[in-house]
């Protein structure tokens, strides 16, 4: 049984892109012509349709994000389904798979079904969503794995925090082959992060701050590759931030483990030199850290070489009140729906460190793929799920108005280059920009 994902129902589009660069790597497609959209799916006959101009511009299988929060329940004053999908609209993408660290945490079949009740109604694009791997995320008990496949989960994760028990970990992997659902892992040892608060390395001692050390992130993935190897059980790593993470996925990878994984917008293309105490830190502190130039350059190599699989948000929206903190006290997250295509466009592509074929592939089919939800493609006759970029158009992050109801942006003040203009998601028009 595979997860479900929810939209609210909308009109199928109908419409013509003339003139667009028309770009699938996962389907072999790249060519410059008309793309006709009839009936929310792709070919057909053009007469009667609106026609839109896509000289020089490019269409892109819709984009597929495994990993934001949207808030819902509890937090619904920094974002909710309506908000964070509408973002994600916004953003190119037309999937989005939202963690259970809510208020209660996603942990019963009962709170599961409201969620995917708000999403039919509010959901701008396809929402599905994960449960908790323990009860209430306390890293005891197991939920009821195979009631929650059931009733529609995409997975299981207990992101925030890690299952810090190797014991617990191991049944949970047992259930996994049972329940099928791939097990979603945020990786750290609590007793090496301790109570850091940025990357630890030269940045964290010169400003006096408390710091997580990347072994914290890598002497877990190295355990959970090995128990999963151990039970031929599959997991998928979130949010990879360091060096020695990328080497120990590229050791189990070469042995046969089934593990895939997922980086951030913000590790691909910042690190911890921004959080130098000028301008409003807060931006900058997420958990895993924003980590150093070696680790950045070795996130892109893996990138590049698929030893990480997909690119992921881990959109965090904080309302702001809680993020005008001081830096130690403010909470850990960004949000990154609105400015993940256009930060790696800016920050990989065109400094030539990752093809953009490369990257579209890492934003689209390849965390389909990871997650095993439908992949987006622009081959003849397939649901449009689709997004229309200007690849010329520049921005200032923050001067366009956030669709999320918060603003902790890592990117706000930047000039990025690349701008969404439509976003086509399971057939329907999910966003349209106008000015
Ligand atoms: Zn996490
Ligand atoms: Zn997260």
């Amino acid at each position: 049984m595979s997860g479900r994902l929810v939209q609210r129902p909308g009109a199928p589009a109908g419409l013509v892109i003339r003139g667009a660069r028309v770009l699938d790597p996962a389907a072999g497609i790249d060519h410059v012509g008309d793309l006709v959209i009839r009936d929310g799916r792709l070919g057909g006959r053009p007469d009667g349709l609106e026609v839109i101009d896509g000289t020089g511009k490019v269409v892109v299988p819709g984009l597929v994000d495994v990993h934001v929060h949207l808030r819902v329940p509890g937090r619904e004053e920094a974002e909710d389904i309506a908000t964070g999908t509408r973002a994600a609209a916004a953003g190119g993408f037309v999937t989005v798979l939202a963690m259970p660290n809510t208020e209660p945490v996603v942990d019963s079949a009962a709170i599961l079904g409201s969620l995917l009740e708000t999403g039919e109604r509010e959901a701008a694009v396809r929402v599905g969503f994960y449960a908790a791997i323990t009860t209430g995320q306390q890293g005891e008990g197991l939920t009821e794995h195979g009631d929650l496949a059931d009733s529609g989960a995409v997975g299981l994760s207990d992101d925030g925090r890690p299952v810090t028990s190797a014991r617990v970990m191991l049944r949970a992997l047992q259930y996994q082959r049972a329940a099928g659902l791939p097990l979603v892992l945020h990786e750290e040892d609590p007793t090496l992060s301790g109570r850091g608060v940025m990357h630890e390395g030269a940045i964290s001692t010169r400003l006096g701050l408390e710091g997580i050390p990347s072994v914290s992130e890598s002497v877990q993935v190295a355990r959970d590759c090995a128990l999963a190897a151990y039970e031929d059980a599959r997991i998928h790593i979130c949010h990879v931030s360091a060096a020695e993470t990328v080497e120990e996925l590229r050791l189990a990878k070469a042995r046969g483990v089934r593990v895939t994984a997922e980086v951030s917008p913000h590790h691909l293309c910042l690190t911890d030199a921004a959080v130098e105490p000028e301008v409003d830190p807060a931006r900058f502190k997420m958990n895993p850290p924003l980590r150093e130039p070696s680790d950045r350059e070795a996130l892109i190599a893996a990138l590049v070489d698929g030893t990480i699989d997909c690119v992921a948000t881990d959109h965090a929206p904080h309302a702001a009140q809680l993020k005008d903190a001081p830096f130690e006290e403010a909470p850990f997250g960004v949000i990154g729906l609105e400015t993940a295509f256009a930060s790696c466009f800016t920050h990989l592509v065109l400094p030539g460190l990752v093809p953009l074929e490369v990257l579209v592939r890492r934003m689209s089919s390849d965390p389909a793929v990871c997650l095993g939800i439908p992949v987006p493609t622009l081959a003849d006759g397939a649901v449009a799920d689709l997004a229309l970029i200007d690849l010329e158009a520049v921005e200032r992050v923050g001067e366009h108005p956030f669709h999320s109801k918060s603003t902790n942006c890592a990117f706000t003040g930047e000039e990025l280059r690349g701008r969404v203009l439509l976003t086509v998601a399971n057939g329907q028009v999910a966003h349209r920009r106008t000015a």
